[in-house]
């Protein structure tokens, strides 16, 4: 296994983890501590501009480690079916970036309905399409699959041999245009992942997203821990990811309303880069 103790060479920051902080703060403030990686939400480039935010990580020698995100396939919006063209919107965007790739959380059951089954062969549908520009456009698709009791309302692939099974589907040759991001708040629990995982290889093996699951978890979407703070053996999961060829980077990625978010961004910074020292 690398060893992360030493430097920050491996360390990527996913802006929402420092909610309290804009893009610039947050820019300014993983520079002036070494991180070299971070991960905007495209809220955040819109609100800073696209073309002033890639100013901003070219003068900082920052890389765009990934961007947040695509997906929701399964919305039911008459003139943009699939959401294909707000898809093919954000991969542009990601590609302006330079970004390493982009994360789809798929989509959950469109409104009123009850067919996850539907649900899920439109997600296949969505991604076979995006997949073809992907290509043209040379940027990464990460399905992210998340944890099961998101399935209604935020993404319908739950497991991660679910995510590679829509991998092989669509991209037989594992072209590196489709693959996965394996967030252990997500999948930590699965019985299957040390398997899976080893399946998924280094051609599926994307991105790798750290946190801890916390004890109790009453809000699975903005209750996430720091890592070393909850359950998740992370140095094993990352030692499954390693020993399956991945050598990306560990992108912190915390929700966390009642505690992160309310600190000072700089301290939040600073005890991910001990955490990402010890407990990753
Ligand atoms: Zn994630």
């Amino acid at each position: 296994m690398r060893n992360l103790s030493t430097d920050l060479n491996h360390l990527a920051i996913n802006t929402a983890t420092i909610k309290q902080w804009s893009l610039e703060q947050i820019v300014e403030g993983c520079y002036a501590r070494g991180i070299r990686a971070i991960t905007p939400w495209r809220h955040d480039i819109e609100k800073a501009g696209l073309a002033i935010a890639r100013s901003w990580f070219k003068d900082a020698g920052i890389a765009v480690s990934g961007y947040c995100r695509g997906g929701f396939f399964t919305t039911s919006d008459e003139k943009d079916p699939l959401a294909i063209n707000e898809n093919r919107r954000a991969l542009e965007e990601a590609t302006e970036l330079g970004a390493a790739g982009m994360a789809l959380v798929v989509g959950g059951l469109p409104n009123g309905s009850k067919d996850i089954e539907g649900a899920r062969a439109q997600v296949v549908e969505g991604i076979a399409a995006l997949l073809e520009y992907a290509k043209v456009l040379k940027t990464p698709l990460l399905i992210e699959p998340l944890h099961p009791v998101l399935a209604a309302d935020r993404a319908c692939v739950n497991t991660l041999r679910h995510a590679l099974d829509i991998c092989d589907e669509l991209d037989p040759d594992v072209s590196g245009y489709l693959g996965v991001a394996f967030d252990v708040h997500h999948l930590w629990w699965d019985p299957e992942l040390q398997a899976q995982t080893q399946r998924a290889g280094k051609g599926r093996l994307m991105a790798f997203h750290v946190c801890d699951w916390l004890v109790p978890t009453k809000d699975v979407l903005t209750e996430r821990g720091m890592m070393g703070d909850g359950v998740i053996d992370i140095p094993k999961l990352r030692g499954w990811v390693e020993a399956a060829g991945f050598d990306g980077l560990c992108e912190v990625e915390i929700f966390s309303a009642k505690d992160w978010w309310t600190r000072d961004g700089g301290e939040v910074l600073d005890v991910c880069i001990a955490r990402h020292r010890t407990a990753v």
